[in-house]
């Protein structure tokens, strides 16, 4: 949050994102911070050409082959949104066989749930659904409602990753595939929503605002999470090694499998678009459109000028925030007011509770280390590689490529 200084307002001359990111920046020339980010950080890992292409099919080959023989080769969580859907359809054409998992933390609208059944009938995938003990899942929402942090999202997201990898280990599944993509959502300010998969943060929040106890809740700890299980399972977003354009998922998933669009990102589950368009613009000023055009900017799928364009729309109709306010109410066992007096009460940094904030961070960028190194390693192996002929060149790239871990 910002430290109570008056800021100038200020929006950045190749995005849409501006001074209601506290953290944002801006060079010279008026760029911000956020698109330095991308560049830096993200961009070389975003891979929508053939490089992409050729390292997706080595990763494909590979995990086709590690699961010969298994019922299942590989996991994916499916929230009948467009990116898992979309992932869903491709993983089937690429000839996985994944087990798909659901996480259903009491939010899910009826259009989320047809799409799923729709999905998984028209692609004769098995489902596994893990049910969050509700009175729980409340119990932690409320706590975060007075909590008064940004990131409210942090149990419903903390709940479908634990629950994920929880099934991926049951099963002795190695390979998770995320629909993470950077075309649709490289941008993100961390201010606007601390890290979800933080359970010192959660326990804090619970410990001091919380009124049971979280027996069933799946929380994982930061060692469990990011020392132990990010080492044996191995994460892929083949979305960032393709051409990837939601508009055009969109239509596939319409056209070939009467799936439905239910408008606005991560707006399958009431909660999430309550608490993105009515919660954290009211109470924070933060607009997560901003982020999530900015993101198609920094892509190239969208131009700055639609993006302004865009946010001149409204957040909600009238009708329909009555409609999910309500809702949401009733569901949390809140009357309206109460629910009103979250959004009137100060706001607070996420770092007012404990946090495992320098651990994620340090974590994150000993990754980066990593991921460098082994992109040199895939050059120089490339390069060795390139005068034999095809059939030696690919099985010698396996063999070192296996060495590498
Ligand atoms: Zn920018």
């Amino acid at each position: 949050m910002p430290d109570g200084k008056a800021r100038e307002y200020r929006v950045c001359i190749k995005c849409v994102m501006d001074t209601t990111d506290p953290d944002i920046t801006f060079d010279a020339d008026g760029v911000c911070s956020n698109c330095h980010k991308f560049d830096r950080e993200l961009r070389p890992y975003w891979k929508p050409d053939e490089a992409g292409a050729a390292e997706l099919d080595a990763l494909l080959e590979q995990i086709r082959s590690e699961g010969a023989g298994k019922r299942y080769d590989c996991i994916i969580g499916l929230s009948g949104g467009v990116d898992s859907s979309y992932l869903a359809t491709r993983l089937i054409e690429w000839r996985l066989r994944p087990l798909v998992v659901h996480v259903d933390a009491g939010w899910n609208s009826e259009l989320a749930v047809k799409n799923i059944e729709i999905m998984l009938s028209k692609l004769g995938l098995d489902l596994d659904t893990v049910v969050i003990d509700w009175n729980e899942m409340r119990d932690l929402q409320r706590a975060f409602l007075c909590s008064n942090v940004a990131n409210q999202d942090i149990p419903q997201d903390h709940a479908f990753t634990a629950a994920l990898v929880g099934k991926a280990l049951e099963h002795g599944l190695t390979y998770v595939i995320s629909g993470t993509n950077f075309a649709t959502e490289g941008v993100l300010p961390q201010a606007w929503g601390y890290d979800a998969m933080d359970a010192r943060h959660i326990r804090d929040i619970h410990r001091r605002f919380g009124e049971g106890r979280l027996k069933r809740f799946p929380l994982l700890d930061f060692h469990d999470y990011y020392v132990t299980m990010l080492q044996q399972l191995k994460f892929i977003a083949p979305l960032n090694l393709m051409p990837y354009d939601k508009a055009s998922a969109i239509a596939h998933l319409e056209q070939n499998f009467g799936w439905r669009y239910y408008g606005g990102k991560h707006y399958e589950s009431i909660w999430t678009r309550w608490y993105q368009a009515h919660y954290l613009p009211v109470k924070f000023g933060y607009d997560k459109r901003k982020a999530h055009l900015s993101s198609l900017i920094v892509a190239g799928s969208m131009t700055r000028e639609a993006a302004l364009a865009e946010l001149e729309k409204p957040l909600y109709s009238d009708n329909e925030l009555a409609h999910d306010t309500a809702f949401v109410a009733k569901k949390l066992g809140l009357t309206l007011q109460e629910l009103e007096s979250f959004i009137e009460a100060p706001p607070r940094d996420y770092r007012h509770f404990d946090t495992h904030d320098d651990d994620i961070k340090r974590y994150h960028e000993a990754e980066a280390r990593r991921a460098s190194r082994e992109a040199r390693q895939r050059q120089v192996i490339a390069r060795f590689t390139q005068n034999l002929p095809q059939r030696i060149a690919r099985k010698l790239s396996s063999m070192l490529a296996s060495r590498e871990g």
